[in-house]
C-alpha cells in the first residue's frame, strides 16, 4: 500500500529523546537503543506542547484512518523509512447479546491488521525505526504472531530475520514465520528459553535483539491502539478495558496515548480502567498485583491454550502493574476451560470468532461482573488482539454422502 498522499511530504516528528520507564534518566533518540542502564524498557518522549500547537482534532479527522493518522504522535522522523502492509484503523463490533446492563460491551478486533494480529502495530513501527537507524539484521523470540509480523515487515525492508519460538507455537504462525522470508527454528522451551537464545548469540549472529520491550519503539506501535480507540469513540474512552496481558506492550503502549491525550487535552476527565487479564497456568502479574508488588517474579512451569499470553516473566512489569493501579483497574486470571467456553459462546451467539486470547478477555468480563469488580452499567472494551483464524479450532464432524437419498428433515435437528 502507499502511504496517502497528505503525508508524503516529510514531516518532523516532535521526539525529544528517551527515558528509562523506571529511573527517568534520558538517552538520545537518534541513536540505536535497547535497554537503559537499569536494564529496563525506555520511553520515547515527545514535544507535546509543539504537537498540540501544530495539529488539531479537525486536521487529524480529514486525514484516512489507520495507524498512519497519527504520524505525528509516532518517531519515524523520514517518511521514506515507513514500511507499511496497509495498516487499517480496526473495528468497534458491539456484542449487545451478551450485555446484561445500559453498559457497552465492544471488541476492538485487532484480527484485521497485517499477519492477523495487533502484533503489526508494534513491529510496522520497530522496523521502520530499525530502517531509519540502519539496523540490517535482527532476531527475536516469540510465542508466535509477533515473529510473524517481524517477518512480514522485516522482509519488506530487506532485512535478515531469526525468529525462535516454543516448539509448541500453533502450526500457521511457524509457517507464516518461514514463507514471510524469517530463519525460523522450533525450541523445545518457553519463549524467556527463547529469548535467552537470542540473547546469547548477539555476539557471534551480531543481530539486533527485538525482544518485547527490549527496544523502545514497539510500544509506541501499540501506542496507536489507544490513539485510534479514543479517536474512534469522539475523543472519549470506555470506562473499563479488558486487556489479554502477555508482556504488556499493548497496555503499557495505551496507557501511555492516553497520559498523551491527557496532557494535550484532547482527552478530559476520567481515564479507562486498565485490567490485565491473564490465565490462571501463567499469572505474573495477577499474583505481583494482589500481593502489592511493582515486579512479577518468573511464572513456574507456565501453561495455558492461549499462547501470546504465556510469558512466564517481563521486563515491563512494573509498566503494566504502575498503568494497572494508577487507572484504579486492577489483574485477574481466568481458567483455560473458561477461556474455552468464552471462545465457543461469542462465536456461537455473536457470530464474533476470538483468538483465545480476546475470549480470556471476555470470560474476565463475566467473571468480574460477578464478583462486582466491574458493573454491568460500565462500557467495556475487550482487545481481540488476533484474528480467531490463526489457531486450531474445534472439530466439525458432521458428513453426508451424497450418493444416498438425503433425509433433510433430519438436517434440522
Ligand atoms: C502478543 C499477544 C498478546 C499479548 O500482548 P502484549 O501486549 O505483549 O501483552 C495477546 N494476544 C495475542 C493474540 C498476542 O499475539
Amino acid at each position: 500500500m502507499t502511504i496517502s498522499a497528505n503525508l508524503l511530504n516529510d514531516r518532523k516528528t516532535y521526539v525529544t529523546h528517551l527515558e528509562c520507564g523506571l529511573e527517568g534518566d534520558r538517552y538520545e533518540a537518534d541513536a540505536v537503543q535497547t535497554l537503559s542502564r537499569a536494564k529496563r524498557p525506555l520511553l520515547v518522549r515527545y514535544d507535546l506542547q509543539a504537537l498540540a500547537d501544530e495539529l488539531s482534532r479537525e486536521e487529524l479527522a480529514a486525514r484516512p484512518s489507520g495507524l498512519w493518522r497519527y504520524r505525528e504522535f509516532l518517531p519515524v522522523r523520514e517518511t521514506c523509512n515507513i514500511v507499511s502492509l496497509g495498516e487499517c484503523e480496526t473495528p468497534l463490533i458491539r456484542l449487545s447479546k451478551l450485555e446484561t446492563g445500559s453498559g457497552q460491551l465492544l471488541t476492538k478486533d485487532e484480527g484485521r491488521l497485517p499477519t492477523g494480529s495487533f502484533k503489526a502495530r508494534g513491529l510496522c513501527l520497530a522496523v521502520s525505526m530499525a530502517k531509519e537507524l540502519g539496523i540490517s539484521k535482527v532476531a527475536m523470540p516469540t510465542n508466535g504472531n509477533a515473529g510473524a509480523a517481524l517477518a512480514a515487515y522485516a522482509s519488506r525492508a530487506g532485512m535478515q530475520t531469526f525468529v525462535f519460538c516454543p516448539e509448541d507455537t500453533p502450526e500457521v504462525n511457524v509457517r507464516e514465520i518461514a514463507a514471510q522470508g524469517a530463519k525460523v527454528w522450533r525450541v523445545n522451551g518457553l519463549i524467556n528459553d527463547c529469548g535467552r537464545i537470542v540473547g546469547e548469540g548477539k555476539s557471534t549472529c551480531d543481530w539486533f535483539d527485538f525482544s518485547t520491550l527490549k527496544e523502545p519503539y514497539r510500544i509506541e506501535g501499540k501506542k496507536t491502539m489507544g490513539l485510534e480507540l479514543a479517536d474512534q469513540m469522539g475523543w472519549q474512552v470506555p470506562d473499563v478495558i479488558f486487556y489479554p496481558t502477555g508482556g504488556g506492550t499493548g497496555l503499557i503502549g495505551m496507557w501511555k496515548a492516553f497520559n498523551e491525550l491527557k496532557q494535550i487535552g484532547w482527552l478530559t476527565g476520567k481515564l479507562p480502567r486498565m485490567v490485565a487479564v491473564q490465565s490462571t497456568g501463567c499469572a505474573p502479574m495477577v499474583k505481583a498485583y494482589e500481593a502489592g508488588e511493582r515486579h512479577a517474579p518468573l511464572w513456574e512451569k507456565a501453561h495455558t491454550i492461549a499462547s501470546g499470553i504465556r510469558v512466564p516473566v517481563a521486563v515491563g512489569d512494573f509498566l503494566i502493574l504502575d498503568a494497572v493501579r494508577q487507572s484504579n483497574g486492577f489483574a485477574t486470571a481466568v481458567e483455560d476451560s473458561a477461556i474455552s467456553a468464552a471462545l465457543t459462546e461469542v462465536a456461537d451467539r455473536e457470530g464474533f470468532l476470538m483468538c483465545p486470547e480476546g475470549a480470556a478477555t471476555y470470560a474476565a468480563w463475566k467473571q468480574e461482573l460477578a464478583t462486582g469488580r466491574v458493573s454491568p452499567d460500565e462500557t467495556c472494551v475487550l482487545f481481540n488482539c488476533a484474528s480467531g483464524l490463526k489457531y486450531p479450532l474445534s472439530a466439525a464432524q458432521a458428513t453426508l454422502d451424497c450418493t444416498q437419498p438425503i433425509d433433510y428433515s433430519s438436517l434440522l435437528n
